[in-house]
């Protein structure tokens, strides 16, 4: 068992680095022909275009029909077992009626037959095949090529992606298209700048060296560039740190002054191989010398010796770029883009957002949204390691990110920013109409703010409706102290009032990390955020709630809002501390007022509650976003489950509606922030399930206005009473369809 597990691991291994699709699958059949001791391994991958299965390498058919053989999925035993997508163990295969032969593979020989298909995301991307001479395949070969199978299906779609930079066999598969999830809408051009804390060895692909002594240059001035880091680095922790410590960097530097670290990587490079993969080798070899160690302190150095290959690879391939090295149009790539990257970036040259994390419900899409940048989130087969300088489409809409835009596609996208720019300027006409429905409706809508780009009093907005407080702890490299909270806080009061501004109390963890207060845990929207912090830190929470009340002097128009209340205590346990700095500041200051409190509706437990709860605070807010999350127990970071995070879910809709109901008859107001508020199809429901305040991103208000105005209210009340009838998610669906088609 432990060995066959080794086997796949190294297989895996192996494939993911390969450079090309070519290689990857050549290192498959013969990896997978050797360790399993049987006569013939193929793969065939799936054209989508043709329809046909196409044999692309082999160890034991005759090599000659490679590229030649292409079965139809329809046809033959490759394609049952692809049109099945089920595995075929059978012996005496020429005899069987789905049996087709090709001379040119030599095959006829082989009695036994063993195919798995490939399956990436639901889609077929080929099928692995074995062959002997007789004897039925065993249950345990079966279930290991099952198993490596759907382990591959990840590592081919890879190459399909990074192959597609060379030229070589299987090009017709390199994939110019990675479709990831939807995360903030519009087509952005522009060059990737792969930003990343972490450069990591292990990604970099195998890829042979254009020019050799190219390669040796780099390498040396990247080996020039570290030593001179870490001569700075020990000279400004001089004092500082404890002499042994220090003593690291300087064997560090012993290291690289040494022959055989950088010798070894030289002659890899001369042996063929592009300089960061000759790292990625002479420091995994040297890596794995020193973890096998029997002294503990030799094997702690691998660590050391890693440390220093992250700093290599970072001088060779660099992952940061500093702002003059920027290109002028910028698509930000990296594996989770955060809050603080998007912070260090110019944004004004900022075009596009790629992710290969989170989804369309991430703050990260958040972000972008409010930020007005296209953004693609969940883009998993995107080879991150060998996309540094290209040119990228990404498109916000389809989910789609374009690694070789032609000039059809260019001209597209020039074509499509007209039109978005005429109808933008469609909508500005609506912005001196009062916000009413046909039928004399009064709406009112907010914005959601927190970056501190967007704070700029808009005129169709009733006021903020849910002010994220974290973002600007998300973007600082320590807690901001009180008086720093209070000027940002004092600026979003003043630019609003008399309107209302509802601040959100601290709400980090899930998909919101603060740089440096890392939260590790297994399950982090199950963990410890929101509410769930700050009143573990009550230190944090009361200087936050002081700079707000503070903030709020001679204004009034500060309303303080509570995320992920699950249970009344925390309610009542948070408002014992508002009132405790509402006391320490009172007479201080002039007319401070106690703000109204308010409650965020977005954990089942409060939905249950929500009449306990609306007795006891003064307003409620909907998130939509968690809360759909947590209803259906759908992490909205997961583009893998994204497709059924689904906020028109007969529970979420029969959720909104008992929360709005509570709300009136306590006389209490009910907004409602998610995303769900911003989305024009999604605001007519929230308007027919009784929702009056709808508070979104800035960049949604003139959209969301548009159909407010074309809006029957009556008539779209009776409609969401029918939806509320339905309890089948695809009937739903399908009705939303009809009406808004
Ligand atoms: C929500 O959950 O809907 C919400 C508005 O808060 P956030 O997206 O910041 O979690
Ligand atoms: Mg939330």
């Amino acid at each position: 068992m432990d060995s066959m597990l080794n086997t796949l691991r190294r297989i895996v291994q192996e494939v993911n680095r390969a450079g090309s699709l070519h290689d990857a699958l050549k290192i498959i059949v013969s990896r997978i022909k050797g360790a399993l001791k049987v006569d013939v391994c193929s793969v065939y991958l799936h054209e989508e275009e043709s329809g046909e299965l196409i044999l692309l390498a082999t160890d034991g058919l005759l090599s000659a029909a490679i590229g030649r053989v292409k079965i139809p999925v329809t046809e033959g035993l490759v394609g049952w077992v692809a049109g099945r997508a089920e595995p075929i163990n059978i012996v005496g295969a020429s005899n069987h009626p789905r049996y087709r032969y090709f001379p040119e593979t030599g095959e006829e020989r082989y009695d036994s037959f063993l195919g798995v298909p490939i399956i990436h995301h639901r889609q077929l991307l080929g099928v692995l095949i074995l062959q002997q001479f007789e004897g039925r395949f065993s249950e345990e070969i079966e279930s290991f090529l099952i198993t490596i199978a759907s382990q591959l299906a990840g590592a081919i779609a890879h190459a399909e992606v990074s192959g597609g930079a060379r030229k070589g066999r299987g090009e017709r598969f390199s994939r110019r298209v990675v479709t990831g999830r939807a995360g903030a809408p519009g087509i952005a051009v522009g060059r990737a700048v792969v930003t990343d804390t972490e450069c990591k060895l292990s990604t970099i692909v195998d890829q042979p060296a254009e020019n050799i002594k190219e390669e040796i240059a780099l390498f040396r001035s990247a080996l020039k560039q570290v030593k001179k880091e870490l001569k700075k680095m020990s000279t400004n922790l001089k004092g500082q740190i404890p002499e042994d410590d220090r003593a690291l960097f300087n064997a560090y530097r012993m290291l690289l002054d040494g022959r055989s670290f950088n010798q070894e990587i030289v002659a890899q490079i001369k042996a063929g191989s592009w300089a960061p993969g000759a790292l990625r080798k002479v420091v995994a070899h040297h890596v794995e010398v020193f973890r096998e160690m029997d002294d503990p302190y030799l094997r702690e150095r691998a660590n050391d010796i890693e440390d220093l290959g992250r700093r290599l690879l970072k001088a060779l391939v660099p992952c940061e770029s500093s702002a003059t090295a920027l290109p002028k149009n910028i698509i930000l790539v990296a594996e989770e883009v955060s809050a603080a990257m998007l912070a260090e970036m110019p944004i004004r040259r900022l075009r596009g957002i790629v992710s290969l994390r989170g989804s369309g419900n991430s703050h990260t899409a958040i972000l972008a949204r409010a930020l007005n940048i296209p953004a693609v989130l969940g883009v998993n087969d995107l080879p991150i390691s060998m996309i540094a300088g290209r040119e990228l489409v990404v498109d916000g809409d389809s989910g789609e990110v374009h690694l070789k835009p032609s000039a059809k596609l260019k001209k597209e996208i020039r074509d499509r920013r007209q039109v978005e720019a005429e109808i933008n300027h469609e909508l500005e006409a609506l912005r001196d109409l009062p916000m009413v429905t046909r039928d004399g409706v009064d709406i009112e809508l907010y914005v959601n703010s927190g970056l501190a780009s967007d704070i700029v009093c808009n005129p169709d907005a009733s006021g903020v409706g849910l002010y994220r407080t974290e973002f600007p702890f998300m973007v600082r490299d320590r807690f901001p102290v009180e008086d720093e909270q209070f000027r940002i806080y004092r600026k979003v009061l003043e630019t609003y009032a008399p309107l209302p501004v509802t601040m959100r109390t601290l709400d980090i963890g899930g998909d919101k990390a603060l740089p440096y207060f890392p939260i590790e845990e297994d399950n982090p929207f199950l963990g410890w955020r929101g509410i769930r912090f700050t009143l573990d830190h009550p230190e944090i929470f009361l200087v936050q709630i002081r700079a707000m009340l503070r903030a709020n002097a001679g204004l009034g128009n500060l309303r303080i809002m509570l995320p992920m209340i699950s249970d009344i205590n925390e309610l009542k346990a948070a408002t014992i501390l508002i009132d405790q700095a509402y006391s320490e500041i009172w007479g201080e200051y002039e007319s401070i007022k106690r703000a109204e409190i308010g409650v965020m509706i977005e954990v089942p437990s409060a939905v249950y509650q929500v009449e306990l709860i609306a007795q006891q605070c003064d307003f409620l807010s909907v998130g939509s976003n968690d809360l759909t999350q947590y209803l259906l127990a759908v992490d909205r970071n997961n583009p893998r489950v994204a497709e059924i995070y689904d906020s028109f879910h007969p529970a979420v809709l029969m959720a909104l509606k008992q929360i709005v109901v509570a709300g009136k008859k306590y006389k209490k107001p009910v907004s409602i922030c998610g995303e769900m508020a911003g989305d024009p199809i999604s605001a007519m429901i929230l308007l027919g399930l009784g929702y009056r305040q709808l508070s979104m991103n800035a960049s949604s208000l003139l959209r969301v206005k548009q159909s407010i105005l074309e809006l029957n209210a009556k008539s779209n009340r009776r409609w969401v009473d029918s939806l509320l009838k339905i309890g089948d998610p695809v009937e739903i669906y399908i009705a939303i369809q009809k009406r808004f088609s």
